[in-house]
């Protein structure tokens, strides 16, 4: 996705989802003109999160830190430094990571005796204080998240999806057994799917990462991938289970019920700021953004409707301050726009915002001693009774988080196809895009081949590769146990 021109004023650019252009110049123009986010243009690859975007971002960290929680997780803070020697000591990490580190090598006025990456993952320094902090079975498992920025270099900027400082939380567990570990793996993979279904109203689907999309230093990938609706997948959440591998790097050992002295066996995983923007991307019209209820900063705009007479402007400001008292009582995250601008452009402001419902305050509707809303995703249009308000936008709320996700889950569907040989895929591939199962058959030189002429990578081996029974490669037919899912990914 390129970095497009943003026209501040005018008309936004309609959701065009079937022209790559069209469809980014709507994400980077809906997000800059709701100001979620801005440019900085000092520095390349990098961006502001403004306050609505920041609180968006602090409710969607709120229900997953509360996941991450219910499953025994505490939260810590570790240092943005990390020593090259440190990143050396996993011989596939460093190489994994390395392009894209930025290095502090100066510092106080003088050079540093040994470079410090800022952090673009913390396995590392994790490994060295695990290695401090476990020496018997009795301390396992540890289990600690960290809510924290990275940076991995890019040059460009593509809102949330691409930035070289990003935002996320990253988990490192240890425990005794393999088993254990890759419980952790599991359990973490069906967090993000939760999350992801039920806060940001994205389908996804899971599975394991082929060895060429495997993280660097990890035995095996796993990932949430959602479909965005110009039919590219998004990787959404990671998690890896690391065996062994930065226990013997980081000499993390402790002291077994049999009095053997054993390595730890680690897991991490990760999901950052980019599932905001998957979540943008999915759900959004010409008009603008939708925000799903359940993480939007404002879930109820009231607008007032102008008066004519005083006597009649009282009573709207009355009505407004009630509305506003009742839902804020029973949960609601609600505001009032009193602004001094017309009501049609406040509407338009709010819907290109994504408030996922309007409540309209008039002197005409309180005579009937009702008000009128107005839902964001259909915006289908009610009068409802003033004693009745709270209770109906709860309702509303959630029906349009359901509605929102029951939209993208039809998405998925309908866009999820069976290539049985590769004619028929490549042609899926250049007219429609989306998901694509195949068999595989294992080998890297099939897997990068697709790529090369179709833009294709694998994008999981689905957790149910094998229901269809063994088949032929979709691309030299040779024996393949496996499914697996295709589609071009941003
Ligand atoms: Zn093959």
């Amino acid at each position: 996705m390129a970095t497009p021109q943003i026209e501040l004023s005018g008309q936004l650019p309609a959701k065009d989802t079937t022209d790559g252009e069209a469809f980014s110049r709507w994400y980077v123009t809906a997000i800059r003109r709701s100001e979620l986010a801005d440019y900085f243009e000092a520095v390349g690859g990098t961006m502001v999160i403004r306050p609505y975007g920041y609180s968006l971002w602090e409710n969607m960290q709120a229900g997953l830190d509360q996941r991450f929680k219910a499953t025994g997780h505490k939260n810590a803070y570790f240092p943005l430094f990390v020593p090259e020697s440190f990143l050396r000591r996993e011989a596939k990490h460093v190489e994994g990571f390395a392009p894209e580190v930025a290095w502090v090598t100066n510092a106080g006025g003088e050079d540093l005796q040994e470079r410090l990456a800022i952090r673009p993952t913390s396995e590392t320094i994790f490994g060295h204080f695990y290695s401090k902090w476990i020496q018997s079975w009795r301390d396992l498992p540890v289990l600690i998240n960290q809510w924290a920025n990275i940076v991995r270099w890019e040059k460009r900027t593509v809102f949330f999806l691409r930035t070289t400082e990003f935002l996320w939380q990253e988990g490192h567990t240890a425990h005794r057994t393999e088993e254990e570990a890759q419980d952790e793996t599991m359990r973490m993979l069906g967090v993000y799917a939760d999350f992801a279904e039920t806060e940001a109203a994205l389908p996804v689907v899971r599975g394991e990462k082929t060895a060429s999309e495997r993280f660097a230093g990890a035995e095996a990938t796993y990932s949430i991938e959602a479909l965005m609706p110009d039919g590219k997948a998004l990787q959404s959440g990671t998690s890896h289970f690391l065996g062994q591998n930065f226990a013997r790097a980081f000499d993390i050992t402790f002291l077994d019920q049999d009095g053997e002295r054993n390595l730890v066996w680690t897991t991490s995983w990760g999901m950052s700021t980019r599932i905001l923007g998957a979540m943008l991307m999915t759900h959004g019209d010409d008009a603008g953004l939708i925000l799903p209820p359940r993480v939007a900063p404002v879930q109820a705009i009231v607008v007032p409707i102008p008066t004519r007479t005083d006597e009649d402007g009282a009573r709207v400001s009355e009505a407004v301050e009630r509305v506003l008292r009742e839902l804020s009582a029973s949960g609601v995250r609600a505001e009032a726009d009193w602004s001094d601008k017309r009501p049609g452009w406040k509407f338009n402001e709010w819907e290109l915002k994504g408030v996922p419902l309007r409540i309209e305050v008039g002197p005409r509707d309180l005579q009937q001693d009702q008000v009128t809303m107005v839902r964001r995703d259909s915006r289908a249009k009610e009068q409802v009774k003033q004693s009745g308000v709270a209770a109906r936008t709860s309702e509303l709320l959630a029906e349009v988080q359901q509605a929102l996700f029951e939209r993208s889950a039809a998405f998925l569907a309908a866009n999820t196809h069976v290539a049985e040989d590769y004619a028929s895929f490549r042609e899926i591939m250049r007219d429609q895009r989306g998901l694509i199962r195949a068999y595989w058959c294992g080998s890297e030189e099939c897997e990068a081949r697709i790529k090369e002429e179709t833009h294709a990578t694998i994008r999981v081996i689905p957790e149910d590769a094998e229901a269809a029974g063994p088949g032929k490669c979709i691309l030299d037919g040779q024996p393949a146990r496996k499914q697996a899912l295709f589609a071009q990914s941003y």
